[in-house]
């Protein structure tokens, strides 16, 4: 009698670890096989999507950004998911934050915003600060834009509206660049040390009027430096 038992109980035993075994198997490609590729695709879109717990790590800087409440001086659009414009792509880290120039004299913040939002523009930046200085947020501030090159996995972008050629920013414009980038530093614990030009980054003649008048340049940086106090 108790022979017979004991055979039941191998043959149960036979039967049910095979796919207990296959089960255990499969969960560790699939983890294996994201980590994987997160490792191998740091920048990879995929990687933005790779939850925390499969050991893709997420910075300080980027957990700040997902739980900061946007000021009500900040008008956010937030543009679609689409192409390069806005991948949906995570920042790996928030380490500087830089300063463009729309480059098209005249155009409105929303102008600028809305050609983010086109389906077929491969460009974006986190704000765009418009001319009389209202800023639009497209971008949330935990996800890569495309507007600094090499550097959109670990920046945030500003592109500034300008009335002329000469790329100067208006003073209601200048003031809500110092306000946004001041406000940004307190939250990411950086410092005017960390705002930096497009040109800085490839030698881009942007943002053109702070490239061609350095003084002016090194006025806007003491500027936020005297905000933070
Ligand atoms: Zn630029």
């Amino acid at each position: 009698m108790q022979r017979h038992i004991k055979h039941k109980r191998k043959r149960l035993i036979r039967r049910i670890l095979p796919p207990i075994f296959t089960i255990l198997i499969t969960a560790a490609i699939i983890v294996g096989g994201v980590k994987v590729c997160s490792l191998l695709f740091p920048d990879n879109r995929f990687s933005g999507y790779v939850p925390a717990a499969f050991g893709n790590r997420i910075s300080k800087n980027v957990k700040t950004a997902q739980g900061l409440e946007i000021p009500d001086w900040i008008d956010s659009q937030i543009i679609d998911v689409h192409n390069t414009a806005r991948t949906g792509a995570h920042l790996r880290d928030i380490k500087d934050i830089v300063i463009h120039y729309v480059g098209n004299p005249d155009t409105t913040a929303q102008n600028n915003r809305d050609f983010y939002n086109k389906p077929d523009t491969e460009v974006s930046s986190h704000f765009v600060v418009g001319l009389g200085g209202e800023i639009i947020q497209c971008i949330p501030l935990w996800e890569k834009s495309a507007a600094s090159n090499h550097r959109n996995g670990d920046t945030i972008s500003i592109e500034v509206c300008h009335p002329d050629r000469s790329g100067k920013f208006t003073t209601e414009s200048y003031n809500s660049v110092i306000k946004l980038t001041s406000w940004l530093c307190n939250n990411f614990g950086l410092d005017e040390k960390d705002i930096i030009r497009h040109y800085d980054i490839t030698e881009k003649i942007c943002p053109k009027y702070y490239v061609e008048n350095p003084d002016a340049w090194k006025k806007l940086k003491k500027d936020v430096k005297k905000e933070l106090g």
